[in-house]
């Protein structure tokens, strides 16, 4: 079948914020966020512990953790007794590090460090007597050349110990990070941030759209990555989909995003469409009938990738009965349309090469969450050759997530706001 995203005429989207707004915020997230800091991150498949520039420290009535790493990732820690141990686990952190030197006070006793499971490392600290974690707090240097963690563990007895249990048994964040926050910008992120599920298309077994030695799968992620990160230092929580080439059904997606309490899911694509015409970054919302041909066959292919998978379609969307979903539908697609309006903004605004209608709606199966704003990011089209090379551009993909970061952000700022004057 031959389609192509040209088909339709355009229907016009006018933007309330002016392109000079999101100038703006661009502009000042990349004072943070160094384009070219960023690309070089982007081409490193996870980020290492540095051994060398970590340490754990002796302080009074407690110790002074410092943990160094290539990039800032998202983190948890926890508390776990008999005997008493602190666990931190990195999300992306690689594994391989030999860590032994790095104590340097007696009331840690033990250390281990290794992957846990695919994308995931863990660090134990075993601790000689009842310590708890104070705040903990991830820096994000601001010159790209990497990130430290930052914990001091004080002294406590047996009672503030088992607290420390309990409470993170009650509810620690899949992940978080916190962030020093972005500076003098044009609009400020709420205080909490958002907690925002970055969802790598296709992965495993599923290749995606695959040109030359290119992969969908391989770009989304590296992509996802790195959007990630910038997220992360514009002050939200990010959870990545996947974190490694494995193959994850479009189901299980939105219920990684339900499962973490998002606030948001930002679906990323580069699709190929025969016939070659498509091109140019495009943002889609959830709709039960596709604005187009192009886009309709867009969501089948993505329906076939979790059958080639091997998922049970059936009853994909039993979950809520269909009246709740309808209410949820109806409170939250104005929202996602919302958010997707403003990452066409903001792609506009940082990169050439957004599609000539870049607002379009089609029956994603990922998109389906009825409570939660989710978008999908079309970056570029890999059947087109221009599309491919910005897509495969350090350049370009780093102002891509300066523009979407901005949209994010402006986003975040406006619903924050209409959730008080509905609450008013
Ligand atoms: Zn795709």
């Amino acid at each position: 079948m031959s389609a192509t995203v040209e088909e339709t005429p355009a229907r016009l989207v006018m933007p309330r914020f002016s392109n000079c707004l999101f100038l703006a915020i661009i502009f000042c997230l990349a004072l943070v966020v160094q384009p070219f800091g960023l690309s070089a991150q982007t081409l490193t498949a996870r980020a290492d512990l540095r051994v060398q520039d970590s340490s754990i420290s002796p302080i009074w009535r407690g110790v002074d953790v410092q943990l160094s790493l290539t990039q800032g990732v998202p983190f948890r820690i926890k508390h776990v007794n008999a005997p008493h141990r602190v666990i931190i686990d990195f999300n992306g952190l690689s594994g391989e590090a030999n860590v032994d030197d790095i104590i340097r006070s007696q009331r840690v006793t033990d250390i281990g460090f290794g992957q846990i499971r695919a994308g995931w490392s863990r660090m134990v600290l075993t601790l000689d007597g009842p310590m708890t974690v104070g705040k903990s707090q991830m820096r994000i240097k601001q010159d790209g050349s990497g990130a430290m963690l930052s914990f001091v563990l004080r002294q406590t007895d047996e009672d503030g110990f088992a607290a420390a249990v309990e409470a993170d048994g009650r509810g620690v964040a899949l992940a978080l990070a916190d962030t020093a926050g972005v500076q003098d910008s044009a609009t400020n992120v709420p205080e909490q941030g958002l907690t925002i599920v970055v969802d790598p298309g296709h992965g495993g077994i599923d290749p995606g759209a695959e040109v030359g030695s290119y992969q969908e799968a391989a770009l989304m992620l590296s992509f996802a990555r790195a959007l990630g990160e910038a997220l992360i230092r514009d002050g939200h929580r990010v959870i990545l989909t996947r974190n490694d080439d494995v193959f994850v059904s479009l189901r299980e997606r939105v219920s990684i995003a339900h499962k973490t309490q998002a606030d948001v899911l930002i679906s990323l694509h580069a699709d190929a469409l025969s016939g070659g015409r498509a091109r140019g970054a495009t943002v889609y919302t959830l709709a039960d009938e596709a604005t187009d041909a192009a886009s309709a066959q867009l969501a089948r292919g993505h329906d076939r990738s979790d059958i080639l998978g091997g998922v049970d379609l059936v009853g994909q969307d039993d979950t809520v009965a269909g009246v709740l979903i309808d209410l949820a539908r109806r409170e939250t697609q104005p929202r996602a349309d919302r958010l997707a309006e403003l990452l066409v903004g903001g792609i506009k605004a940082s990169v050439d090469g957004i599609n000539s209608r870049p607002r379009r709606q089609a029956g994603f199966a990922v998109l389906k969450a009825p409570d939660i704003p989710s978008v999908l990011v079309e970056l570029g089209f890999m059947s087109d050759a221009q599309d491919l090379a910005n897509l495969t551009n350090p350049e370009w993909r780093a102002q891509a997530i300066l523009g979407l970061v901005a949209g994010v952000r402006l986003w975040a700022a406006e619903d924050a706001e209409l959730a008080k004057r509905t609450r008013q």
